[in-house]
Order: structure tokens, then sequence, then C-alpha cells
């Protein structure tokens, strides 16, 4: 039926009713106070009632998701209890003022405040504080809070946000999906959600509207699709799915804490593709080897301006701490094409595909990239972190970045800031040009990551948003196959590692072909790790070998698909 559209935030499959969580009304009357000390023992007694149970929230939140998350309410509980704030409200009310507007007029006060920082974190909080006002409004106004942890088994939440005390008694077992009107991947809704596994998809607009109180819908946070009201072949192809999923997890579990390795004992390098610090913590929860690709875009986009140094580089050294000396790999901002970010001022292109975008932005926008560049080298201090290029072309792009790494290094070697003036500068192979020139890229670059998604489009000429063209798109063709195969011989013949951080990499069907072509290194997204390390222990050499062979005869893609389903069969 209907399907609605948003941010996949929190892979799974959901089915569920929909219960619409609406707004408390939290509208108060302004009154004159005659009696100034008993109103301020009014609002004190409703703080000590609000910090009583946002800590017995933080503790149900601890037990059921962890300290991060707990943190989060016991922040609210700080931010209350703070002597400055209580203090300016207990001076309003000595000014005449009742609670309920003091509270009002000193929260607002805060998150304005809050609002204006430049940085990401702060600005945040200005969230928290209107969170807070809302809890100590409720009581002082006597009005319930909504408690979803006695919600019916099977709820689908739907509501325009989901703020941290809303999900604090959140339980899994009887939330099966959230949909949200607001949110990006690195709100706290998206973080909670990924963090209990519940199946999320946010930035549906008109969500509330459209999805009525009890109607039965399916959540699908890995494509970020809401399939309401669905017939009975919708309802029984997602049980179908379901369960396949669950089953599948299941058997996964016995890779957990094994190396990957092909059938016959040739160990490569399995990490994840994050788009946030949270996401680095879910590649370590699902065991992954390091991080492949930091896509860093998204934290351009997650704010409404850029990100400083200071914003950029507190994310880039948690990455590198979550990731514990595994090897993270962080890429620079890869903008332009399908990626607009409104406060960049990109100007519109007849072809943005072809554009103005990623590494050719960033060496024309020498401010925007050294801010960058600067905070991936003080981030290099504390892990084993690595620095790679997107959409490179040609060996001079490549030279370029290295002389502004060497230049901020030195700045840096000057001041006394730590870093690691060595940190490893590598290059994705997505265009037709790198893969041509990648025996030279090779001889200058510390590593090679294939990007299949943007070179399968390149390779082929196909805008993937066009309808008419694109049949054409597909990593099966044997000239994307060609491609990748030539990249990796070069890679490995100049002695450098070679990655993949396209999809592709975690395509079952094509790991055979990974593997005969001497692929040392897969990053898939976080779910995917176990299952990609399943499928390279299918395969020996031997095997993978003698498919290849047959598969690179092949001269269209169905040819390819049939011999590859064929083996996989
Ligand atoms: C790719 O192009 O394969 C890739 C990994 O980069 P993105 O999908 O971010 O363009
Ligand atoms: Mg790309």
């Amino acid at each position: 039926m209907a399907a609605l559209e948003g941010v996949a935030a929190s892979p799974g499959l959901g089915i569920g009713t929909v219960m619409v969580i609406a707004e408390p009304c939290l509208a108060y009357e302004v009154v004159e106070v005659a009696d100034a000390e008993a109103e301020k023992g009014r609002l004190h007694s409703a703080i000590e009632a609000f910090s009583v149970l946002t800590r017995e929230k933080a503790e149900v939140v601890r037990g059921r998701v962890g300290d991060a998350e707990a943190a989060i309410l016991e922040g609210h509980v700080l931010m209350i209890s703070d002597p400055f704030m209580v203090a300016e409200m207990d001076n309003l009310i000595d000014a005449g003022q009742c609670a309920e507007a003091a509270l009002d007029t000193v929260c607002e006060t805060f998150a304005a405040m809050f609002e204006a920082a430049d940085d990401d974190l702060t600005r945040q909080r200005a969230a928290d504080v209107r969170d807070i006002k809302s809890g100590v409004l409720c009581q002082l106004l006597g009005v319930r809070e909504v408690d979803v942890s006695r919600v019916p088994r099977g709820t689908v939440l739907v509501t325009h946000d989901l703020v941290p005390s809303m999900t604090a008694g959140l339980d899994r077992d009887n939330v099966v999906g959230i949909v949200t009107e607001t949110g990006g991947m690195t709100s706290h809704s998206a973080i909670l959600a990924r963090a209990l596994e519940i199946p999320a998809v946010l930035a549906v607009p008109d969500a509330v509207q459209e999805l009525p109180e009890g109607a039965q819908v399916i959540v699908d946070g890995g494509e970020g699709v809401v399939t309401v009201a669905p017939d009975e072949a919708e309802l029984a192809a997602a049980r179908v799915r379901q369960e396949a999923l669950r089953r599948e997890k299941e058997a996964l579990q016995r890779f957990v804490g094994k190396k990957t390795v092909t059938a016959d004992g040739c160990q490569v390098e399995l990490f994840g593709n994050i788009g946030s610090v949270e996401d680095a913590r879910a590649v370590v929860d699902n065991d992954g080897e390091g991080v492949g690709l930091f896509r860093t875009e998204f934290l351009f986009m997650d704010g409404g301006a850029m990100p400083t140094e200071e914003d950029q580089f507190r994310a880039y050294q948690q990455a590198a701490l979550i990731m514990k000396g595994r090897p993270i790999i962080i890429r620079t901002l890869d903008i332009g094409g399908d990626k607009d970010i409104p406060y960049l001022g990109l100007e519109k292109e007849d072809n943005p595909f072809m554009g103005f975008r990623a590494i050719r932005y960033c060496l024309a926008r020498e401010d925007v990239f050294r801010t960058q560049l600067r905070a991936l080298l003080r981030a290099s201090a504390f892990g084993d972190v690595r620095i790679m290029v997107p959409l490179v072309t040609g060996v001079e792009e490549l030279r370029q970045v290295r002389a502004l790494i060497r230049r901020y290094a030195d700045e840096f070697s000057r001041e006394g800031v730590a870093c690691n003036k060595d940190v490893p500068v590598g290059v994705m192979i997505e265009t037709p040009a790198a893969a041509l020139m990648a025996d030279a890229l090779a001889a200058e670059a510390d590593f090679f990551s294939i990007g299949t998604n943007d070179l399968t489009g390149y390779t082929m000429a196909v805008d993937r948003g066009n309808d008419r063209v694109r049949y054409l798109y597909s990593t099966f063709n044997p000239a994307v196959l060609r491609s990748i195969r030539s990249v990796i011989a070069a890679g490995t013949e100049a002695g450098i590692p070679v990655g993949m951080c396209g999809e592709a990499a975690a395509d079952p069907l094509l790991i055979p072909l990974w593997i005969s072509f001497g692929l040392t290194e897969y990053s898939v997204g976080p779910a995917s790790i176990l299952a990609t390390r399943a499928a390279i222990a299918g395969w020996n050499h031997e095997k993978a070998r003698a498919l290849a062979a047959a598969v690179m005869e092949a001269v269209t893609p169905d040819e390819v698909l049939d011999l590859l389903k064929a083996a996989s069969a």
C-alpha cells in the first residue's frame, strides 16, 4: 500500500501497530505570586521530583542500553541542579513571577545561548534544556509524562521527535519500530534506536498525520521505508524476511571473535563503514576489525553550520579512541553530486556528478579543507588514523593533498601539537581515470580503497537517478569487473593494501571474485560484518580462481550473474 520514506536510522524490520505519542499539554497560566518563598518551595520540590524520576530512568537505561545512554539522562539532573540556573529562577520568583514562568524564562534563555554556539555538541544541549523544562513543568502542573515503558507488545512509536526522556523506559520487547518527523543519523533518537536495535525511520515528513493511531505498518529501518496498511502479500513477505533475518543473525554468532579467513586459511581485514562516532561503536559491537570508511560529510550535514576544527577533532578523536588502536580510515569531505550541504553554497550545476565535488571542492576551498586536515592530523595522535581522498582522478590531486598535510603537520610540530606526521594517505578508486592510472597512483599512495558505488556509475556513464538508464548500473558488468581486477593487480604489484568500501564488498555473490583478485581489505556496513566474514570463509582460492576465470570470460552482466548464482547455489 502507501509507503513513506525517511532516513534509514536503525536497521531491521518491524511489523506493528502505530501508537502516536502526542506532546503533553504544558500550557500554564501566568499569575502574580504573593508568597515568593512558598512558590520557590514549589519549584524546588518539582525539580527534586524530576531529578528522582530522571535518576530512576537513567538506571533503567543503564540496564537496558548502556552507560553512555544513561549518562545523557544523568546530565539532565546535573544541568537542572546547577546552582546558577536555580538562583536565576529564584530571582524571577522574587520579582513576582510564578514558578512555571520562571522555569520557562530561564530554560529558554539557556537554550537560546546553546543554540548560538558554534560547536555541534553545545548546540545539541539546547534540546536537552527544553527536555528538562518539559519534565519539570510536568511536575509543576501535575501532568503525567508519556510512559513508553508500558506500551503493548508490537507497538510502533510515531512521534514528532523522540526526546531522550521519552525513550528512557523504552522496551525493545514491546516497541518494534520507531518513526519520527525529525532527527538525523546522529540525533539522540537515532543513537538510542541503534543501541536498542529497534528498527527506526526518522525525518519522515508529516509522519504523525500520515500514520493514524492503530494503523498497521511495516518499518524497514534498513531501507528507510514505512509501509502503511500493508496487504496480505506484503505482510507475508515481510514476515518471511523477518524470520530469515533472525535466523541469519543467530547463525552468524559463531563468527564472533574469529579472524576473517578464507577456507584455505588466507587472512584478510574486515572493516566497517561509518557515518558518525556512534557507528564506530556499532563496528566494535559487530566485531569489525577497524573502520574502512568514515564518511565525514555526515558531520557536515547534521547541523546548520560548518563544524569547527574542534568539533571535527573531537568526532575523529572519539572514533579513534573507540577503535582502540585498530585502523580507522577517515575520508575527507565528499560533497557535491547527490550530497548537498546548503550552507556551503554550492551552485546548481547541470551535471553535478561530473562537477564541483569531493576533492575538487576541497582543493579549491582551502579554508574548509585546512580545518578538516588539521582536525584529522590532531586525531592521528589518538589511534591508527589514516586519511583517504575521494574521487581522485590523477596523481596531482594526491600530491596536492600530501603537500597540505605536510604543511599543517609542520605547523603542529612548531606549535608542539601532537600528530602523526607520517599519517598514511590513500586514495579511493572510483573514477575510470583513477582505475586506468592505478599503477601511477599506487606508486604514491599508501593504500587504495575501491569505491564500487561510484566506480560502477562512472564506468557505465550512468546517472542512477535516471530511470531510463538505471538498468545499465551494475557492478556485475564485465567492464566494471575488469576495472576492479586491474586496480587490485596494480596495487598488489606495488605492494600496497587494496581495500573495497563500496556496497559490492558485502555482496556474497561477488566475494569469490574479490578473493581471487587478491583484495586484502573489505569494508562493509556494521550490520553486514559477520555475514561478510561468513561469506569469505566459504571460499578457498582454488575454487574462487576457477569461478573467476569463467566469469571474466563472460561479456554481459547477465552471463556474469548466472555464473555467480550457479556457483553459490
Ligand atoms: C563509493 O562510491 O563506492 C563509496 C564508498 O563512496 P560513497 O558511496 O560515499 O560515494
Ligand atoms: Mg563514492
